[in-house]
């Protein structure tokens, strides 16, 4: 017998999270919430595999790809639920193929990625990341700071992907006094564009133009590789650049090469390879600001997310209409 939420025939959820003492509370929440279905943590593939077989509803982050293989293997899988925006993860071909239903959870982390980008901004203009180092280390790091530190009033800034976090880095960026470009597939009405105080401009014609560019669009086939060795060498000479989005819309290793000379530095929250090996060349250079794919998932944003997840997996075991749908199934 269901009881609680989730009416229904009982159903087997296996949730596919990275292994932290937080996540483990929600599980045990969900598993609460969810009684009379049954509810597993997998925190990477290989404790995944054993579940593939009978699960019916995965909840899935963007830190376990799942591959086609992984998605043939799961002869019962009905529904995949991202727990986040990006859903690149996903072999979403092989999802479609085989029937499966895709959806997301947009917005709940926009706000959080939007106050890490002004967050390391700020910090590559002063240069606080080696300045603090140095003093760690016992030097006295006033004088790389006065040869370093830059205000941000009066810089350009670059907003490639003019979506929910683009838009909300332009509101966060407007009060510092930046002159403000974007780029989008699909640019904002007039208005909009007044109110948050834009200016569009061609990707090309951008890159040149600004002191940061920070990119905020999704990985598709059409964006992958989108800054080659080409396009970051175009960027004006000591420029910033930040990534929160996907590595692989950049050249990662052309990045190392323009960061030794052309560019002034960046900030990076993806890896091609996650975690990044530990003699990946970028953990080695001095003008970086990294973190470990964390920009969307502070305290609160886990919160939303979380709740974004419950509420959509409760619709689909209520048979109700989801949310966010990337793909949907007929299984
Ligand atoms: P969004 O869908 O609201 O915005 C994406 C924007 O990119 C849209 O305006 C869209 O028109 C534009 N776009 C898509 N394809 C394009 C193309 N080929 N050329 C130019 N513009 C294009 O998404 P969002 O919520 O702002 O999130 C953006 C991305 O940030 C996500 O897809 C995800 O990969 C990443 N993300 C990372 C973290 C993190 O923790 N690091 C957290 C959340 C999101």
């Amino acid at each position: 017998m269901v009881n609680t939420y989730g009416g229904g025939v009982p159903m087997k959820v296996v949730a596919i999270l990275p292994p932290s003492e937080q996540v483990q509370a929600q599980v045990a929440m969900v598993r609460a919430l969810f009684s009379g279905h049954t509810v597993e943590l997998a925190t990477n593939a290989a404790e995944l595999e054993p579940h593939l077989p009978d699960a019916e509803v995965l909840i899935s982050t963007a830190f376990t790809p799942l591959t086609r293989a992984m998605l043939q293997a799961a002869p019962r899988l009905r529904f995949i639920q991202v727990a986040g925006v990006g859903v690149d993860h996903v072999d979403l071909d092989a999802a479609r193929e085989l029937g499966i239903t895709v959806a997301a959870v947009t917005g709940a982390n926009t706000v959080s990625v939007a106050e890490h980008v002004v967050m390391v901004a700020l910090a590559l203009m002063r240069g606080l990341v080696p300045a603090h180092n140095q003093l760690a280390q016992g030097q006295w790091s006033l004088p790389y700071w006065m040869a370093h530190a830059r205000d941000i009033q009066g810089k350009t800034l670059g907003i490639v992907g003019m979506g929910r976090i683009g838009r909300e880095v332009a509101a966060r960026m407007l009060p510092f006094g930046v002159t403000t470009f974007y780029y989008d597939i699909q640019p904002l009405p007039p208005e909009q564009e007044e109110s948050l105080g834009v200016t569009y401009l061609e990707l090309d014609a951008l890159l040149p133009e600004c002191d940061i560019v920070t990119l905020h669009l999704p990985l598709t086939p059409e964006t992958r590789g989108l800054f080659g060795r080409e396009r970051l060498f175009a960027m004006k000479r000591g420029a910033f650049l930040i990534n929160t989005a996907r590595a692989e819309l950049v050249d990662e290793a052309a990045l190392v090469e323009a960061l030794q000379g052309h560019l002034g530095g960046a900030a990076i929250d993806v890896f091609a390879q996650e975690p990044p090996p530990p003699d990946h060349p970028l953990l080695r250079l001095p003008n970086v600001v990294l973190t470990p794919h964390g920009a969307g998932v502070t305290q609160e944003a886990q919160q939303r997310i979380a709740q974004g997840v419950i509420q959509n997996v409760l619709r689909f075991m209520e048979g109700r209409p989801l949310a966010d749908v990337v793909v949907q199934g007929t299984r």
